[in-house]
C-alpha cells in the first residue's frame, strides 16, 4: 500500500503483526487466530474506521451500547459478540442482534439465551466463561464459572436446543502473571474438548496479554485500547431513562 496509513490503520496492523509474531513464537498458524476488536465506550464511527480497513469481529460489554451500536451499523457485515456480564432479562435483546456471548457462566443465562434463540430462529454461539482465580486458588470474581463445575455446565449447555457450545473464555487475574492462568484454561479447555469436540475455541487474551493467551492457544484475542486506544476511566455516563443501575469504573 502506498497511501500513508491513518493512525487507526497503523494502530490495527500493528495489533495484527503482534497476534501474527506470537502465533509464530508458539508454532502456531497466525490465522489459527481471530481478532475480536472491543469497541466499548467507543463510537459506531470508530467501528465503522475499522470495518473499512477489513476488520469484521466486534466486541461490546453492555447490551444497551450493543443494541445502539448494532442498529447504527446495520448496513455493516459486522459479527457481533457480548464479552460483558450479562443479566437474564438483557438475553434475548442481545441475541437479536446476533451477537456470540462469551460470558456464559450459569445454567439459566444459556437457557434464556437459547430460548431467544429459539424464536429468532438462529441458534446463539455461546462461550463459558470461567474463573481462572487467583495464585491463592481463589476465585477472581471478575465473572466466570468455577473451574470444579465446568464439566457439568459444559454438559447442560450443549443439550440445550438452540445454543452452539464454542468453546472457553477467561479473564487473567489482576495481580499475577498471565501465563500460568492461561496454562489452567488451556487444561480445561482440553478437557472440554475431550467432551465437546466442537467446543474447540479458546477466547483469551487483551491489549495487555495478548502473547501470553496465544502461547497457551488461545484462538481468540479480545483487543480493545491497542485499536482504539484508552478508555476514559469512571467516565460520567447519561443516565438511561430506563434506570438502570450506575456503571461502576470496574465494568469501563
Ligand atoms: C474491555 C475488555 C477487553 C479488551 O481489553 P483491552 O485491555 O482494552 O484490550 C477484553 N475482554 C473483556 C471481557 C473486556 O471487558
Amino acid at each position: 500500500m502506498s497511501a500513508p496509513a491513518t493512525p487507526a490503520a497503523q494502530r490495527l496492523a500493528a495489533v495484527r503483526e503482534r497476534i501474527a509474531a506470537a502465533a509464530r513464537a508458539a508454532g502456531r498458524d497466525p490465522a489459527s487466530v481471530a481478532l475480536l476488536a472491543v469497541s466499548k465506550t467507543w463510537p459506531a464511527d470508530d467501528v465503522r474506521t475499522l470495518v473499512a480497513l477489513g476488520q469484521t469481529a466486534f466486541g461490546e460489554n453492555r447490551a444497551q451500547e450493543l443494541t445502539t451500536k448494532a442498529a447504527e451499523l446495520a448496513d455493516l457485515p459486522i459479527e457481533w459478540h457480548f464479552v460483558g456480564q450479562l443479566q437474564r432479562n438483557k438475553a434475548a435483546a442481545v441475541a437479536r442482534t446476533g451477537a456470540v456471548v462469551h460470558s456464559v457462566d450459569r445454567l439459566p443465562l444459556a437457557r434464556a439465551l437459547s430460548r431467544a434463540g429459539e424464536e429468532t430462529g438462529r441458534p446463539v454461539g455461546v462461550f463459558l466463561q470461567v474463573d481462572l482465580g487467583g495464585a491463592a486458588g481463589e476465585l477472581a470474581e471478575r465473572g466466570g464459572a468455577d473451574p470444579a463445575d465446568l464439566p457439568a455446565l459444559a454438559d447442560a449447555v450443549a443439550a440445550l436446543p438452540c445454543v452452539r457450545l464454542r468453546g472457553l473464555m477467561a479473564v487473567a487475574p489482576r495481580g499475577e502473571e498471565p501465563g500460568p492462568a492461561f496454562a489452567r484454561l488451556a487444561a480445561l479447555a482440553e478437557r472440554l474438548r475431550a467432551d465437546h469436540p466442537e467446543a474447540a475455541e479458546v477466547s483469551a487474551g487483551m491489549s495487555g496479554d495478548l502473547e501470553e493467551a496465544i502461547a497457551a492457544g488461545a484462538t481468540l484475542v479480545r483487543v480493545g485500547t491497542a485499536l482504539f486506544g484508552s478508555r476514559p476511566l469512571a467516565s460520567p455516563r447519561v443516565t438511561p431513562v430506563t434506570g438502570a443501575p450506575p456503571r461502576s469504573p470496574e465494568e469501563v
